[in-house]
């Protein structure tokens, strides 16, 4: 199954992503990890998007599509896979398209501007393997240290509420005329975030049909 986990900047994607990945056993892919560790590798790509990201703006989708094109055509996405922050521009989505990729299914995790800038600021990312924590919402077991591979866990740069700001006027004005899309093509499902994350992973492991755990 090829899924899209469409959703503001803090709506917990990422953790939805991770839930269904488990439970499909599928990979998540998401753009922005790769990105982050192409920044940290200092890689060409890593150093055209450093500066964008930080800011709050959108990588150019030529470097996006390229990295994705990349990561899809791996052994462990042949049966399947859950896009996590891609496509963010109807131009990514149609390259979709135009890649001969399909797709099954997108979600949509729904959460309220005002909500979204509270949550951010207890983000927490792994510097080592990416993964996500949220001090109130999803802490790690250790604080400050990552559950899954022991690095350390930190507040990202483009978090800093301003930056924030900027992300969500970027969601609403470049990546919500999506939905449009993948609406017309009869394939989005809206799930309502609530505020406990295994409720709406709950709802969002219904819309793609997977077992609950
Ligand atoms: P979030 O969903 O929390 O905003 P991500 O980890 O998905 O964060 O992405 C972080 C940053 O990486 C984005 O703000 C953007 O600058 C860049 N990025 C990630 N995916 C894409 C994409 N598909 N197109 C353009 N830029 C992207
Ligand atoms: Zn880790």
């Amino acid at each position: 199954m090829n899924l899209i986990l469409l959703g503001a900047p803090g709506a917990g994607k990422g953790t939805q992503a991770e839930a269904i990945s488990e439970a499909l056993n599928i990979p998540q892919i998401s753009t922005g990890n790769m990105l982050r560790e192409a920044v940290k590798n200092g890689t060409e790509y890593g150093l055209k998007a450093k500066a964008v990201m930080e800011a709050g703006g959108l990588v150019s989708d030529d470097i996006v599509v390229n990295i994705l094109k990349d990561r899809i055509a791996q052994d462990d996405a042949q049966n399947g896979f859950i896009l996590d922050g891609f496509p963010r521009t109807v131009p990514q989505a149609e390259a979709l398209d135009e890649m001969g990729v399909r797709i099954d299914k997108v979600v949509e995790i729904f959460v309220p501007d005002e909500t979204i800038k509270e949550r951010v600021s207890g983000r927490r990312v792994c510097e080592g393997c990416g993964a996500s924590y949220h001090v109130q919402y999803k802490p790690s077991k250790t604080d400050g240290v990552c559950d899954k591979c022991g690095a350390k866990t930190v507040i990202r740069k483009d978090d800093q509420p301003e930056t924030v700001i900027s992300r969500l006027e970027t969601y609403h004005k470049e990546t919500e005329p999506i939905k449009a899309y993948y609406e017309k093509q009869g394939k989005l499902e809206t799930v309502i975030g609530q505020e406990e994350v295994a409720d709406t992973k709950k709802l969002t492991l219904q819309a793609v049909g997977a077992e609950i755990a």
